[in-house]
This record gives structure tokens, sequence and C-alpha cells, in this order.
């Protein structure tokens, strides 16, 4: 059995009652970038008083204005199958499930798919299947991925797939690495083993240690990104979150590489799915407040993920506190963006607006849309990543890039409105970098961009 999660050390820190004095204490250790233990995080989750929580709510965003800066990197996923062999009683996809559209997209519907994505001015996507070898294997992902990387449409381009499948052993994890993924992606859906167990009554991923372990046996194959998450809504949230950081520290002090990035889905309603329209333990939106800023402060090198699952209103005030990427323009049915409108989708979206109006909505709001996919294509990966994250030095990078990819975006798909309020935001930003060297050379390839040139980065 797994030790990577203690479920006594768990519930025995979640007795920790905070007090102003501790709480105080533990945001100016996170406001120093030393991140929280375990201990601290507990303190800071039993916080229910208003006047604290804001307080943790200021930390938060002090920080991650402060490791982050204004950019929210952009992205889709892209669903190529709805087949599984599994019965998660909380998804649509779920095997038992006869009400839904099944749908799987041949290699050239997932080019056309991802031909939508681009046109979009998408550079990063996500590919997301059911777990059915037989169907989606590796075989099938080898041959759709080398042909999203080599399709362009116009001076549209896919530039990093990450990818979230079900857990591979070691060997395929190697050969999945040798596709070029970025961040290989996967929720534990609950840490907490009985409700595991109960929420996953069949299938290959009814087998919790097999799925906790997936991360070690990715990394062990040269996987150099990994994303980690639970599932809100299947166990009490305290413990997920609690379990979550657990499983984060457990990564780093063994590899050396923490997640690169955390997810915070919450269960939304499924098509056929009795189980997702009630949860059992569906958090209120102020706790999620609450975990996203404790996140943040506790593991402040790691990206924050955010879906369409949630509301514009809920989303930009998550984006405040810590979120670092969000999806846009999603759609979770095999097909969807461009080729069949009768597959069934995963789950229901709280937020259906078009990518270019969250990225007007993000630079109206002072953030920085960034398409940036350079870290991954100059090696800035795993721990050579984590060295730069640690200390806060991505962020002259990240900054840059952002605005670099920004720019991209607004010459090749931006409406008059957007290349207003974006050319603006540019100039601003670009005139406050304090480093006159990087800001003498964001100005030169923003030039480069204007002149016509594409794909420029540091
Ligand atoms: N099938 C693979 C697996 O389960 O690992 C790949 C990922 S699945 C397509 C993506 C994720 O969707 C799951 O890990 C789960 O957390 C999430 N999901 C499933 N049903 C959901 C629901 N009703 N609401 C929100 N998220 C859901
Ligand atoms: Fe299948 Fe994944 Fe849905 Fe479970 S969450 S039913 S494994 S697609």
């Amino acid at each position: 059995m797994s030790e990577i999660i203690n479920v006594d050390v768990i519930n025995s820190l979640l007795k920790e009652q905070p007090t102003e004095k501790k709480v105080d204490e533990i945001l100016n250790k996170a406001l120093m970038l030393k991140g929280l233990n375990l201990q601290e995080s507990a303190t800071l989750l039993n916080v229910e008083d208003d006047k604290l929580l804001d307080k943790i709510f200021h930390a938060a965003k002090e920080l991650k204005e402060k490791i982050y800066g204004k950019r929210i990197v952009l992205f889709a996923p892209l669903y190529a199958s709805n087949y599984c062999s599994n019965n998660c009683v909380y998804c649509a996809f779920r095997r038992d499930n006869k009400c839904i559209t099944r749908r799987h997209l041949t290699p050239q519907e997932v080019v056309e798919e991802a031909k939508a994505l681009m046109n979009q001015g998408h550079k990063r996507i996500i590919l997301l299947t059911g777990e059915e070898y037989k169907k989606a294997g590796l075989d099938y992902l080898e041959e759709i991925m080398d042909r999203i990387y080599h399709e362009k449409v116009f001076n549209g381009e896919i530039r990093r797939i990450n990818v979230n499948i079900a857990p591979l052993d070691v060997e395929g994890f190697k050969r999945l690495n040798s596709f070029g993924i970025g961040t290989y992606q996967l929720f534990q859906e609950t840490y907490h083993r009985e409700t595991y167990t109960t929420v996953h009554p069949s299938g290959k991923k009814s087998d919790y240690d097999w799925r906790l372990e997936a991360m070690d046996r990715a990394l062990e194959a040269g996987i150099q990104d990994i994303g980690i998450g639970p599932l809100f809504g299947l166990a009490d949230y305290k413990f997920e979150t609690l379990a979550t950081l657990m499983h984060a520290q457990y990564l780093d002090t063994k590899y050396g590489v923490g997640p690169h990035t955390i997810s915070v889905p919450r269960i939304e309603p499924a098509e056929g799915v009795a189980f997702s329209q009630n949860p059992p333990d569906q958090m209120s939106d102020k706790e999620f407040k609450k975990i996203v800023a404790l996140i943040r402060l506790a593991v402040p090198y790691t990206g924050l993920v955010l879906s369409t699952r949630e509301t514009p209103e809920l989303r930009h005030e998550l984006l405040q506190l810590g979120v670092s990427q969000i999806s846009a323009g999603s759609k979770t049915n095999p097909g969807g963006y461009s080729l069949y409108k009768d597959s069934s989708e995963q789950f229901e979206m709280s937020d259906s607006r078009e990518l270019d109006e969250i990225v007007l909505k993000l630079a109206q709001g002072d953030f920085i849309p960034s398409f940036c996919t350079s870290c991954y294509r100059k090696g800035r990966t795993g721990k050579d990543f984590m060295d730069l994250a640690k200390p806060g030095l991505i962020k002259r990078f990240c900054n840059t890039n952002a605005l670099l990819t920004f720019k991209e975006y607004i010459e090749d798909y931006g409406s008059d409105e957007l290349k207003k309020a974006g050319n603006a935001l540019i100039e601003k930003e670009v005139s406050a970098v304090e480093d006159e060297k990087i800001k003498a050379e964001a100005k030169r390839k923003l030039e480069r961009i204007q002149n016509g040139e594409r794909d420029v980065y540091i």
C-alpha cells in the first residue's frame, strides 16, 4: 500500500486551530516566498473568520503579483474520444452511461479539431480521452500528436500539447514522453481511499494505488513536468487540499521536482449521471477562494490551473487570488469545436465564452493573456524550471513572453477593440519593466512581431 498519503497525519494536522497571531506569522513567511509546511497550511485551511480570510486573500494577491505578475496563460482542451472502460460515478463518459452519444475521432478528425483551435489563436492544448486502450492507445496518441505538431493554419500552430490520459506503466510513460508532450496531468480525484473505492466501482481506475503512484512512474520514465489535483466534491475539501499538498511535498522531496501545476476542478453536472447533480461534499465559493489562496501561498512556484467549469465572475476573482492558467472557449465533447454537435460532453461548463471574449476581458482587467510555450521549447522544464521558479526568477521570462505572444494574438486574431486595449496594455507593461536590458529586448522583439515575424520568444 502506497505511503504517499498519511491519513493519520492529515487528520491530526487538521486539528490545528488558527489564532490571528499564528495566521499573521504564517502569512509573513509565505510572503518571503518560502512556501508553507503542512502544519501551516492546515492552520490556514481552518480559518473561517472573515477578517482573517481577508488577510489570507490579501497575502495571496500580493504573492501572486510578486511571482507571476499580471500574466495568465491560456489553453484549450481537445477531447479525442468519450469511450471509456471505467465507471467513475461522477463522469458522463462512464461505461454504463447509456444516455450519451459516443464518438471516437479518427486522427484526421483530431487534426480538424486542432485546426479549429489554431484558427481561434490557441497555441497550447491539453489532449484528453476516456480510458479505452483498444481505441485510444499509445499508437493512436503518437499519430495524432505528430500530426498536430506538423499542422499549420495561416500563422496558427499548436506549440505545446499537454496530456491528461489514464496512467501508464513506466514503459508506456517513456513512449508517451517520446511523442513530445508538455505536462502530463492526472487528477487523483479523491485522496480519501474509502471514498475512492466507492466512486470508482469497476475498471482499471478502481485501483487507488496505481493512480496515486502514477506520477512516480511518470518521473521515473523521464517526463519532466507533471500536474496533479483532486476533483473537489467527493470528500471533505480540507482533507483533499492537504492531501494534494502532501502529494506535492512528497514529489518535491523525493525527486527534487514538485508538480508543475495543481488543478482545482469541482464536480459539474454531467448528462445521465445523477451523482454529479448533487455531489456529497461540494464546497462553497468562499471555501473555494480560500483553497486557491492557500495553494498559492503554500506552493508559490506551482502553476494553478482553473477550467471553464467555473463562472466568469468567480474565475475573475480566483485569477487575482492565485490562478495562473485558465482554459478558454472549451468544449468537452469529442468533435465539439468543428465537427459534431451531437457527441456528448463530459460535464456542463459554466463559462461558455469564446477565446476572443475572454482575451478582451483579461486585457480590460489589466491581465496579460499569455500563449507562451517557451520554457518547454528552451528546455526550462523539470528541475531546471523549478530552480528558476522557486526563487521567483522565472517571472522575467514569463512576463516578456506573455507580452510577445499576446502581441502575436492581437496582430493575427484581434478585433479593433482588442487591438486598442491590448497595444495600450503592452506599451504600459513594457515601459514598467525595470531591467533596461530586458526592456530593450522586449521592444526589439515586439517590433519584429509587428513586422510580421512569428514565434518570437526568450
Ligand atoms: N479518463 C482519464 C482519467 O479519468 O484519468 C482522463 C481524464 S478525464 C477525461 C478528465 C478529468 O475530468 C477527470 O480526471 C475528472 O477529474 C474530470 N471529471 C470527470 N467528470 C467530471 C464532472 N462531472 N465534473 C467535473 N470534472 C469531471
Ligand atoms: Fe472514464 Fe476518465 Fe470519465 Fe472516469 S473520469 S469515466 S476514467 S473518462
